[in-house]
């Protein structure tokens, strides 16, 4: 579904993406693992069209996405990015965050926008929080609406980026459950996580990347439990 080949992307003349190679398939989860700065936001951030890359090609779905003639926002309708800060508007409520892209840019009327937005907060259990503000939100409940903003537009790919690193230990689980069951719904997803214990509860892969490129990867059990490059042994080691 997403083919990454020899992306390269530097600030200045700092590396930051050095000729990096990835493939998803349809379905599969990713996990992303990595010191910080080895450059996992930025490759999530380059697959989303939010910053140009310097060499290389990204497919999606068989298009060449990075190709200058492509429209980024019909990209960004099949790709969908939540932060680690949840980015909601606090000054609309729950149900306005969500409709806004769909009705703004994505041409949806406003009440087929409301329908698809409720059934999303419906399946998450937080229909009763439509009209709520942000502010009057947890954490946990603020990132799984951030979520369902990136799920009303039908993404093809879901990228997340330290969704639960904001989140106090306890309301870590609301959102890993949620994740749990868009895996088990079918989405591809490919997450940047600097908590292993996600990544081995949620990922079919963990990808770990190394001063920007793919140093090793494999299923968790593997390549958290038994790594078998040096580097990732020593990451491992140091955060654990
Ligand atoms: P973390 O685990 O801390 O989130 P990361 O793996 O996501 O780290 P990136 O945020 O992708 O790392 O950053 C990779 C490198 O790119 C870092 O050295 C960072 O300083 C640099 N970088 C990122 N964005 C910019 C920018 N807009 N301008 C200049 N340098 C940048
Ligand atoms: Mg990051």
């Amino acid at each position: 579904l997403l083919s990454c080949t020899d992306v390269r992307k530097t600030f200045g003349d700092h590396v930051v993406l050095d000729n990096l190679g990835l493939e998803v398939a349809e379905h599969e989860v990713v996990a992303l693992i990595g010191a910080s700065g080895s450059g996992k936001s930025t490759l999530l951030r380059c697959v989303n069209l939010l910053t140009g890359i310097d060499d290389g090609t990204i497919h999606l779905d068989g298009e060449e996405i990075t190709d200058p003639k492509v429209n980024p926002d019909l990209v960004r309708q099949k790709i969908g990015l939540v932060f680690q800060s949840y980015n909601l508007f606090p000054h609309m409520t729950v149900l306005d965050n969500i409709t806004l892209a769909p009705t703004r840019v994505h041409g949806k009327s406003a009440t087929e926008a409301r329908e698809l937005a409720m059934q999303w907060l419906d399946r998450v259990g937080l229909a009763d929080k439509a009209k709520a503000f942000p502010d009057g939100l947890s954490g946990g409940q603020q990132q799984r609406v951030a979520i369902v903003r990136a799920l009303v537009n039908s993404p093809r790919l879901l990228l997340l980026d330290e969704v639960t690193s904001a989140l106090d230990p306890e309301l870590v689980g609301e959102v890993l459950s949620m994740i749990r069951d868009l895996k088990a719904e079918g989405m591809t997803m490919v997450l940047a996580t600097h908590e292993m214990g996600f990544a081995k509860r949620v990922a079919d892969r963990v990808v770990f990347l190394d001063a920007g490129r793919v140093l090793e990867q494999g299923p968790p059990a593997q390549v958290l439990g038994d790594p078998v490059e040096p580097r990732t042994r020593q990451f491992l080691a140091r955060i654990i």
